[in-house]
């Protein structure tokens, strides 16, 4: 396959007359300001920060769409900027440029309770639209661990402790506005359950990380709260045996909503963070999600199995105010990890394996951090087969983070060799290139070259992330 990508190979600083003409396109900020550039050029990851040239702030689709015709037609880089929580310098503006904030789209559009379904704009926080479906009845399912906005969970193809249950972004997103490098606003996908009509679209731009399109609005599914919910804790003699038990639990086809493990340091941390006394050991968490006699039924079918496992210490609730400290400190484990080690970042790993190797990977991503001299701590989504190494480095001494940088390439290369993916979540960006080529082969990354120099010829759409 023949392919003409063209890349944006220099940093683009925005003239006065340029950034005087943006001005001219959107009703809200076009700054300049350094703490404004400061808080656009970083993102959660460990990578250092790059400065845009400048901050758009749109309001609107047709904003949007004016900003993309501009900086098409000037070759200026433009990168999407949601809440900035992403972990793989997503969001660094490699080639300085514009970063185009989406937070003042933060309008809850619809929400049709008959059809389980909701409409937003995408700067809308995940936290806000749940409060406000909870009126209804309704939640939405996909949860990371921050408080991320739904057009940033989109490009990055989001998940979280509910996708055993609920699914990810990519099951539950069923529309979208977007907006292409030239300005062109397209609608993809419908408000239906089913749709087979022509390529999947939809699809194509979740996970897509900004470089294919600007998302401007998204019809989301939605679910009715369930009758009862309840938490439940086990310990393991050793991390092993945990995953073997959360193994176990998802192929006996339990209905369960969340299955997290967390490994002895990082229960360590949520103590610590979120003034819990659970007991340090690798612990798997759970939730039960159906009728109070179901909930029931699926925690003593889930406590038989996780005994055979060596797993002790069963205890279950279905009080709110403990479970939701439980899983709020879940959600925290990323910032209790960071608190633990004071001024320090963290590299989080984000491997998938199907389920029958998940025990393998973990010992190895444990053998291979335990062999280096960095603070680290597991947890992970393993129901999905998904789990996380949080690896601290000085942000102070840049050959740690290259270090680290060997150190998780190395856990992905063998991760991948047992037929798993080098990111369950989290997505590329900048982190995972050379992963990517690794796990699909040099044809198939050509092929997702050729359909981005179809819909961004001039590569102005997030340059140098999940391609260089
Ligand atoms: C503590 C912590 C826990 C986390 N846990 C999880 C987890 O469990 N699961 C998970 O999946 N992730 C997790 N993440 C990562 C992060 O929250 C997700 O990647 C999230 O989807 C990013 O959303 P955002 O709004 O912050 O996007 P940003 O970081 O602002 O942007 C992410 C990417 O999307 C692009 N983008 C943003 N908005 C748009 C738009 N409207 N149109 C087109 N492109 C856009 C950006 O250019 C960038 O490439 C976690 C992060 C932290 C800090």
């Amino acid at each position: 396959m023949k392919l003409k990508l063209a890349m944006i190979q220099k940093r683009v600083d925005l003239t006065s007359d340029q950034v005087a003409h943006l001005k001219t396109l959107v009703s809200g900020q076009v700054s300049t300001n350094e703490s404004v550039l400061d808080q656009h050029g970083r993102d959660e990851s460990a990578f250092p920060p790059v400065r845009p040239s400048a901050v758009v702030m749109a309001s609107s689709t047709q904003e949007v769409s004016k900003v993309l015709a501009y900086c098409n037609e000037q070759k200026i880089p433009v990168v999407a900027f949601g809440a900035g929580t992403s972990l793989e310098g997503h969001v660094l503006p490699f080639f300085g440029g514009v970063s185009l904030d989406l937070t003042n789209m933060n309008a809850i559009l619809e929400i049709r309770p008959d059809d389980l379904l909701v409409r937003v704009e995408a700067g809308v926080h995940r936290m806000a639209l749940n409060e406000r479906l909870s009126r209804d009845g309704l939640f939405f399912s996909v949860d990371p661990g921050a408080d991320a906005t739904l057009g940033g969970m989109a490009s990055t193809g989001a998940a979280g402790t509910t996708t055993v249950r609920y699914g990810s972004m990519r099951e539950n997103v069923l529309a979208l506005t977007a907006v292409l490098a030239d300005g062109t606003v397209i609608h993809t996908g419908r408000e239906t359950r089913k749709l087979s009509a022509g390529y999947d679209l939809t699809r194509l731009i979740v996970g897509s990380e900004g470089t294919l399109a600007v998302i401007t609005e998204v019809t989301l599914r939605t679910f009715g709260i369930p009758e009862k919910m309840a938490a439940a804790v086990v310990r393991f003699p050793t991390l092993a045996e945990g995953v073997a038990a959360a193994s176990a639990i998802v192929r006996m086809g339990i209905a369960i909503a969340r299955c997290e493990f967390l490994d002895a340091q990082c229960i360590k941390n949520v103590n610590l963070h979120d003034g819990l006394s659970l007991t340090e050991a690798p612990t798997l968490l759970f939730e039960f999600h159906g009728s109070p006699r179901g909930v029931e039924e699926d925690a003593q079918a889930v406590k038989e199995i996780v005994e055979e496992f060596g797993g002790s210490e069963f205890e279950w609730t279905s009080e709110e105010g403990a479970r939701r400290k439980l899983w709020q400190a879940r959600h925290n484990a990323y910032w209790a990890n960071i608190a633990a080690n004071p001024g320090k970042r963290a590299v989080s790993t984000d491997a998938a394996v199907p389920l029958s190797k998940l025990a393998e990977a973990v010992a190895v991503a444990d053998k291979v951090l335990g062999g280096s001299p960095f603070p680290y701590s597991i947890l992970g989504h393993v129901a999905d087969g998904n789990f996380h190494c949080f690896v601290v480095t000085d942000p102070a001494k840049p050959e740690e983070l290259t270090e680290v940088q060997k150190l998780t390439h190395e856990i992905t290369a063998k991760i991948i060799a047992m037929g798993g993916t080098c990111t369950g979540e989290h997505g590329i960006g900048a982190g995972k290139i050379d992963d990517l080529v690794v796990e699909t082969g040099q044809s198939a990354v050509n092929v997702m070259k050729s359909i981005k120099a179809t819909l961004d010829p001039n590569g102005i759409l997030n340059p140098g992330k999940i391609f260089r």
